[in-house]
């Protein structure tokens, strides 16, 4: 069998000017990145906010396991169908960090026959926005101790500072740091720490800005501080905002690549999905809308995290709504779900897997009942799934009058998402989209907010707000950021806050540690459990495995 990068690497790849004219978009029309990558200029991006809007499927998931899920292989491979099916598509994912990539999960560019190209460049540094993200985190941080170093004017209080510096690598040594040390010319000490730069609320800003006027409000707006009586200190008070968005310029500019079936593919913008919201930018979402009639989309995690947010954050804020969803489950996933180990989820086990299937069924009716969504459900085929096992999830979902389909995008491309592109199409056709709502109403207080997506996505029972919680909502509420939506930090694994707890979860409280305002993205972050910012790397770390040969040719990314 051929890897990923094998099957990449032995395509032959389009000039980028002839994707790009399958929306009618000239070499004018682009920044060349090289012959295969390309940025799409400013002017498109603001005609974009008002144009035609396409028809937009979001892909989501069951809760992640490590069985793997492929809802990138799945967004690309349904694309590719779709464009197969005589539809103008566009496909529009996240930019991979390089964390990830050389930690345990490797790139991020799809699987098998469902993926995009140049996976090596996309997967290593690409066009350098998430290297300009991490520059602009990085130049504001150096503005605060600089400001305080200068005589602190604005009576910051050094250890409140909640500003921290980034990186793009998994590098665990730098989570808690002390810094400024060395005597009175060499900065103040104060206790810091970095975060992976995709964890930044830059690159949240970033991904939510409508144009380079919005990001350098965003900019702006962020919270780095509070004085010594609880007042913000914004990047606006230290006059970051124009010097951080001149960082971000070319970045904005949504990148254009292909599938390997030549799919046009928008890859942009890359925000953690716990602390922030786990989805493409909204620049490179409006621009596809705007240039195809049909955009499939990705959002992190399962939907209980990702699609919750994709519509309550993204899409309220931007006014656009899915069209259609595509709920991926894998037998090998919901075997998981069911309570097998890793290393057996390669035999049949179809008591396991009945036991697994309620964790999908309720991403499901979340979609339907909450969202008043249209839902298909993908079964993404892995090698080793028994035609027994595909049939009980099939049935399991015709049993509850849930709409389902096979996906074979990872052995066989587009030809293999065709059973469900054309599900997706005849649940468009179907609905006005006029069921459609959201979670809650943003104009709720801060904790009832919490409490609606607690208790209708996730299924507790009820919240349990920390009394460091309750504190920071009141102080949040006054200082007039009460009608910001939510963005749940909770744990991937699970429905509820406990990753052990597997399947469909039932009679538990979400405990809710700490709350904080992401006002530049314009968010509240609910943080329950401990959420890793910084990750580590694993033991054998995938970098181990990463070469480039005397030519140039990448090796062992995956
Ligand atoms: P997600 O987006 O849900 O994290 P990805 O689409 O990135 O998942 O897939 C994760 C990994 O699983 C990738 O390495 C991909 O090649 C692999 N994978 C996905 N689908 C299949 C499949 N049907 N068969 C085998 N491997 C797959
Ligand atoms: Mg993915």
């Amino acid at each position: 069998m051929k890897t990923d990068i094998q099957i990449a690497q032995e395509a032959t790849p389009q000039d980028i000017r002839e994707i790009a004219a399958q929306l009618n978009l000239t070499e004018d029309d682009l920044d060349l990145y090289g012959k295969y990558k390309a940025k799409v200029s400013t002017e498109h991006v603001k005609k974009a906010k008002e144009g035609k809007k396409a028809k937009l499927i979001l892909t989501t998931a069951i809760n992640p396991t490590p069985a793997g899920e492929g809802k990138t292989t799945t967004t690309i491979g349904v694309a590719d169908a779709l464009s197969y099916l005589g539809k103008k598509t566009i496909v529009a994912l996240r930019e991979p960090s390089l964390g990830p990539v050389f930690g345990v999960k490797g790139g991020a560019a799809g699987g098998g026959y469902a993926q995009v190209i140049p996976m090596e460049d996309i997967n290593l540094h690409f066009t350098g926005d998430i290297h300009a993200i991490g520059t602009a985190n990085n130049l504001l941080a150096a503005l605060i101790d600089n400001h305080i170093q200068q005589g602190n004017k604005l009576g910051i209080d050094n250890r409140k500072i909640t500003w921290r510096r980034a990186m793009d690598m998994n590098d665990r040594q730098l989570r808690n740091m002390v810094n400024g040390m060395g005597g009175k010319g060499n900065g103040v000490p104060r206790e810091d720490g970095f975060d992976i730069t995709v964890a930044s609320e830059v690159m949240a800003a970033f991904c939510l800005a409508t144009d380079l006027k919005d990001l350098k409000e965003r900019l702006g707006r962020m919270v780095v501080a509070y004085t010594r009586d609880d007042q913000p200190i914004t990047a606006n008070d230290l006059n970051a905002q124009g010097a951080l968005t001149a960082l971000l310029k070319d970045a904005l500019k949504p990148n254009l690549v292909q599938t390997l079936e030549g799919t046009p593919a928008f890859i942009h913008g890359g925000p953690f999905a716990n602390i922030a919201h786990g989805c493409n930018s909204l620049a490179a979402t409006q621009t596809a809308m705007h240039f195809a009639d049909y955009v499939v989309t990705e959002a992190g995690f399962g939907a209980d995290l990702g699609a919750e947010k994709f519509i309550d954050i993204k899409c309220r804020q931007a006014g656009i709504q899915p069209d259609a969803v595509m709920v991926v489950a894998t037998v090998r996933a919901l075997k998981s779900h069911g309570g097998v180990k890793k290393a057996d989820l390669n035999e049949e086990n179809l008591e396991a897997l009945k036991k697994g299937i309620p964790n999908l069924m309720k991403h499901v009716e979340n979609m339907t009942n909450v969202f008043g969504l249209p839902v298909v459900v993908a079964i993404n085929r892995f090698p080793l799934d028994t035609e027994a096992e595909l049939a009980m999830v099939r049935e399991a979902c015709q049993a509850q009058g849930v709409n389902v389909a096979l996906s074979e995008v990872w052995a066989k491309g587009g030809k293999g998402g065709v059973e469900v592109a054309e599900e997706v199409l005849r649940l468009i056709e179907e609905n006005d989209g006029s069921n459609f709502k959201y979670a809650y109403d943003v104009e709720a207080p801060i904790a009832k907010k919490i409490e609606a997506i607690a208790t209708k996505i996730y299924g507790a029972d009820s919240i349990q707000l920390s009394p460091a919680a309750e504190k920071e909502i009141a102080k949040l509420e006054k200082l007039g950021f009460g009608n910001l939506p939510i963005c749940m930090a909770k744990s991937q694994y699970s429905l509820s806050d406990d990753p052990t707890k597997i399947g469909r979860p039932e009679g538990f409280t979400v405990a809710v540690r700490q709350v904080k305002v992401s006002a530049g993205a314009g968010f509240i972050v609910a943080l329950t459990g401990d959420i890793m910012t910084m990750p580590g790397l694993p033991k054998v770390p995938s970098a181990e495995m990463i070469d480039v040969d005397e030519d140039g040719m990448i090796q062992g990314l995956f």
